[in-house]
């Protein structure tokens, strides 16, 4: 018998029927981009679902990073983290920014506040940490540190979609924070991202840069880029959305059956929530440690064998990439956790759709 193929993550789609209607307005409307009707519902509605000011729609997220690195025109160096997908550093060289790596935490897998500090220089303008795995950063303590050295501070949040602290969204920290609706992400509208910002005035300014730096028929004011989301995406969006509760629902179950397998199976580490209503869920990480019996390849082998596709986010770090190697925060001294974390750690399989009995088998397999 021919085992079925498990993906890390498969998109959770409406049915089709239902998008029909949306497609139908399209068709009509005859506005197919530049902030249509579905654009601004869509702003709208997450604005009011994530509890966020302001919000400005990409065509996807990396467009977003470089776009909000425009709009607070840093230049210069930006301490970042190697642990994260390479699109976070990325957005850094296409602005001519140098990135500078700075080490995480075991626990969080998250930047380090202690590291930061150490990596500042006279270049430096800003940090641009990552909401890993959807965990949030440390951060009060990140932006006493940018308070104290006047620095800016962008979350990369693409794993962040609804994540809450007790003051309510994670997305309100920092100058500004990006989102990816990438098809892999929680929440998805086939390719897109978004900036969050807190201030009209910054909004209407990203909004300028997302489309040619054109604030009118004849005024342009900055090299801007292509940035904008469609408005087939954005109806996409607001479909998904409808359904986005129940999908982390789903997924908060699945996340609690694997926490509940593997218990107490010897060496392997399930990445600890910190407290309620905290995550969404988007990934399950493992660190395979010095007590399991197999090397983390090993049992990524051992699960592809089964036709279990499990992901090795992160490895290789950031750092390793031919375009950052040899920089020398890319140095492996520098990054002694975040080379230990890229060595042990497997996401499993996550997604609203995950069948129990699958799972069930996934973790078998890891128990064996
Ligand atoms: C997915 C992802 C991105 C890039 O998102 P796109 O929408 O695909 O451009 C950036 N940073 C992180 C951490 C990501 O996981």
């Amino acid at each position: 018998m021919t085992e079925k193929l498990i993906n890390v993550t498969e998109p959770s789609l409406p049915p089709l029927i239902e998008f029909i209607p949306y497609l139908e307005k399209i068709w009509k409307s005859k506005i197919l981009t530049n902030g249509g009707p579905f654009h601004q519902q869509l702003e709208a509605a997450l604005c009011e679902y994530l509890g966020v000011n302001h919000i400005c729609l990409f065509a996807n997220a990396t467009i977003a990073l470089v776009t909000a690195l425009q709009s607070l025109r840093i230049t210069g160096e930006v301490i970042t983290t190697p642990y994260s997908f390479v699109a976070t550093a990325h957005s850094l060289l296409w602005n001519g920014i140098k990135p500078v790596f700075a080490d995480i935490c075991l626990d969080s897998l998250n930047l380090d506040p202690s590291q930061i500090e150490s990596a500042i220089t006279p270049q430096t303008t800003a940090i641009m940490p990552v909401h890993c795995y959807g965990h949030p950063c440390d951060v009060d303590a990140i932006q006493r540190i940018a308070d104290e050295y006047n620095l800016k501070v962008i979350y990369d949040a693409a794993h962040a979609f609804g994540v809450n602290n007790k003051n309510g969204s994670i997305l309100n920290y920092g100058d500004l924070s990006i989102l990816s609706f990438h098809a892999t992400k929680v929440f998805n509208t086939f390719e897109g991202g978004a900036i969050i910002c807190q201030d009209k005035k910054t909004k209407e300014r990203i909004d300028h840069l997302k489309n040619f730096g054109i604030v009118s028929q004849v005024q342009v004011v900055a090299p801007g880029i292509n940035g904008k989301m469609s408005e087939l995406n954005a109806a996409f969006g607001i479909l998904q959305l409808a359904g986005i509760n129940a999908a982390l629902e789903k997924r908060r179950r699945i996340d609690a059956l694997y926490r509940e397998e593997l218990k107490g199976v010897q060496g392997i580490r399930c990445l600890t929530q910190s407290g309620e209503k905290v995550s969404n869920y988007g990934y399950f990480p493992i660190l395979v440690g010095g007590e399991y019996p197999l090397k983390r390849d090993a049992l990524f082998e051992k699960l592809a064998a089964h036709r279990v596709h499990a992901r090795r986010y992160f490895y290789p770090l950031i750092s390793d990439f031919p375009m950052y190697r040899n920089m020398p925060s890319a140095a492996h001294s520098n990054l002694p956790t975040a080379v230990k974390a890229a060595n042990e750690v497997l996401c499993l399989p996550i997604y609203p759709d995950l069948e129990h009995s699958d799972l069930k088998m996934i973790a078998d397999l890891i128990k064996t």
